[in-house]
This record gives C-alpha cells, structure tokens and sequence, in this order.
C-alpha cells in the first residue's frame, strides 16, 4: 500500500467519520443487521490473537473455528486439509454457491504491541490481521445460520490455512476439489491507514502485484587484479547483466503496463588486487497479469544465459515465483460496492488503489470469478510489523458487508 496516497485518504476521510459513524445504522433496514455479535467477535479475534499457529500448523485454530460452526447450528463442517475449514451452509431453496475466504494462519513475527491478549507464543503472532478476518467469518457465518430460510443457494464459509507461506493454502484447498462448484469468490484484508469499518472496493482487473523475484551466482574464475586476462571476472559479468536487465521493463514491457525489476543485491570480491570467483545477485520482481509475468521471466532467462555465455562465465539460477495478481471481476467488485454501500451507507465505502503486497487468494481465480475488499482498521503500523494491530471497532461493519455482499449475490 502506498503509505503517502493511504495516508491523504485517511485524513480526507477521517474528518468525515465521526459525522458517518453514527449514520451507518440508518442504512441498517434489515433485521440481521441487529444480531451483529460484537462481543463475540471481539472474544473470538482476542482468542486466536493470543494463540497464533503459523502456516500449515494451523490445528487449534482450526478447531476452534470448526466447533464453532457446528454450535452456530444449519452449518455442516467439512476439512478439505489436515487444517483448513469449510462450513457449508445450504438455503432453503436451492441456488448458486458462494463462498467468503477468511485466513487463519499467523507470522513468524515476535509480537511487540503491549496488549494485554498478546501473542501466548514466542516468535508467531498475528501481525497480519488474519485473527480478525476468522473473527469476522465466523460473526458472518452466525448471522446466516439462522437466516436459512431466507437463503436462496449455499454458503461456504472458507476458512484458509496457510496464506502467509508459499506455495499456500489456497492451492491445496482448491487441489482437494472441495471447491469446485463455487461460482464466486470473496475476500476481505484489514489495512492499517485507512479510517475505520471501511470498505475499499480494490480496482477491476488486477488488485494486487505478483512477488517473484531470483538468487542468481555467477561463476568466474578468480585472478589476480594484474592479470585478468587469466581469470573470468564475475563483478563486470554481473555488471553487464545488471545493466541488460534495464532494458526489460523499458524495452519489452508495452508502456502503460505495471511491471518492476529490482536488483536488491549484487555482492562480490575482498579486494582491489584479486579477482574473485563468483558474484552473488538478487532481484524483486512485480507484475500484474501473466503474459506479462511470462515475458519478464523470460526475457531475465536470456539475458542470464547469454551475458554469462559471451563470456565464459557459468551460472546458478533460482527464480521465484510467488503468488500471482488477484484478479477482481468487475460484475462481482460492482456487486460487492451496492452490497457494502447497501450495509454501511455511502461514505462508507471507497475505490481503493491496487494493493502492492501479493495474496493467495488470486489462486481462486481458477476456479471462478473473485473479488477481494480492504477494511480500514485505523491509523498504524503497516501489516507485518511487530506493533501491527487494528482497532476492533471496524470488525461490525466488515460482518454486516460480507453478510450484505453474500446475501445479494445469493438471493439477486
Ligand atoms: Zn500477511
Ligand atoms: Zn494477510
């Protein structure tokens, strides 16, 4: 998120929220809307605040929100992995299928924010928020359980492991086949600076970047600095490659489209008098549709393999690829924009900019059309930090738009 732009958005919007804050039940003419479990959720986010799992590890979390789902009652529980959840809840009339991806996973990060439910284990915490999405899932899933005559089609309540630890949750859930009759997919991310209860509706299209990225060692041959004609020189080998790696992006990248590369490291040599053997690279790479992730990785092969070749020189070559750009539908963003003005009131809701962190919630996309939503959870450090945390105020507004956006696309 870019902190300057997020941060104008924060204060143009902060002066109106007090005068909003009230407004939002007067958009509040259902009655769910007065069965929001705000206690509960607080107790419940509290909970798996204090008791964070990392990736894949995920086994009381999962426990909890399973036992859970089946006290909420209407909701049959199924796990497609050793510690996801998906609680499948049908209507009384039959209809299409939807599902809402909360995240359970926490992040090797020791906590550091002083609050009296902090993190019971040493070195993972919920640094990212997705306490807060589970809470929020489970608040949306207690709602609707006991709205199943008034739910035309079927609810799954997909509660993620792993999102934070690549390859991701995401894929084994949708390897499994559990999600294979889903026609839509939606998603909600807390971020810090922005005011809070929030809805930011991100971009269609691409509403994050990809994160791939590579390790390159460039072998040479080391010599002395008097005699280089006896040695393969890896720094002017890696310099050359630094140097073609320029023209990617500008040359081969259609203007207009978003791409990045960046060499973060390149270390090599001791000493002005010896050539040393070899040179280590590293590079972060951000694009927003395949094709293009496609070009780039090829075109950074060839200039690799060649640069090296031409001279002499022999290479090791790691590359990376992360998760790819979540992809919104624009019928689902437009869907999801009436849904949350619907539930929260007009000012309540904003055209967000992409996100520049990468999800595995865009694996969905395989599957069928998804749109992904930030909260505003007020001012603060960002995602990941040690001090990261979000105020709990905005977790009633995240239920009532995903209750909103899920009961629309059902029942419209
Ligand atoms: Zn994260
Ligand atoms: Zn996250």
């Amino acid at each position: 998120m870019k902190k300057t732009a997020a941060l104008l958005i924060f204060l143009l919007m902060s002066t109106m929220l007090v005068a909003q804050d009230k407004q939002v039940n007067k958009h509040s003419n259902s009655s769910w809307m007065n069965t929001i479990p705000e206690n509960e959720l607080i107790e419940w986010r509290r909970h798996i605040h204090e008791n964070p799992e990392l990736s894949f590890k995920e086994f009381n979390t999962s426990n909890y929100v399973a036992d859970l789902l089946k006290s909420f009652g209407n909701i049959e529980v199924i796990r497609p992995t050793k510690t996801s959840i998906i609680g499948i809840l049908k209507g009384a009339t039959p209809g299409k299928i939807v599902a809402f991806r909360a995240d359970m996973d926490a992040l090797p990060v020791q906590e550091e924010t002083g609050l009296s439910f902090s993190s019971k284990n040493d070195n993972v915490s919920h640094a990212c928020g997705h306490d807060a999405h589970t809470a929020m899932l489970l608040g949306t899933a207690k709602i609707l359980s006991k709205m199943k005559d008034q739910i035309k089609g079927t609810v799954y309540f997909l509660f993620q492991h792993a999102e934070e630890q690549a390859p991701g949750g995401a894929l084994e859930i949708i390897e499994s086949g559990a999600l294979k009759d889903v026609q839509a997919f939606f998603g909600m991310h807390v971020i810090p600076n922005y005011p809070v209860g929030y809805i930011g509706i991100l971009p269609n299209g691409a509403a994050s970047t990809t994160s791939d990225g590579f390790f390159l060692t460039i072998n040479g041959k080391g010599s002395h600095g008097s005699m280089p004609q006896l040695g393969i020189d890896p720094i002017v080998v890696g310099a050359e490659i630094v140097n073609a790696l320029q023209t990617v992006v500008s040359r081969s990248i259609t203007p207009g489209e978003m791409a990045v590369v960046t060499i973060g490291k390149f270390q090599s040599g001791d000493a002005p008098n010896v050539i040393p053997d070899k040179a280590e690279l590293a590079a972060s790479i951000r694009t927003i549709s395949d094709p293009t992730r496609q070009l780039v990785e090829d075109r950074i092969r060839a200039i690799i393999e060649n640069v090296t070749k031409a001279h002499g020189a022999t290479y090791e070559l790691e590359y990376i690829r992360s998760y790819p750009a979540i992809q919104n539908d624009a019928k689902l963003n437009a869907k999801a924009n009436t849904s949350a003005i619907k539930a929260l009131g007009k000012d309540n809701v904003f055209d967000a900019l992409r996100m520049t962190a990468s999800e595995d919630f865009s694996y969905y996309n395989k599957e069928a059309p998804t749109c992904f939503m930030i909260l505003g959870v007020g001012e603060g450090v960002a995602n990941h930090n040690p001090k990261f945390n979000l105020d709990e105020k905005a977790l009633s507004n995240g239920v009532k738009a995903e209750v909103q956006i899920i009961l629309d696309y059902l029942n419209n």
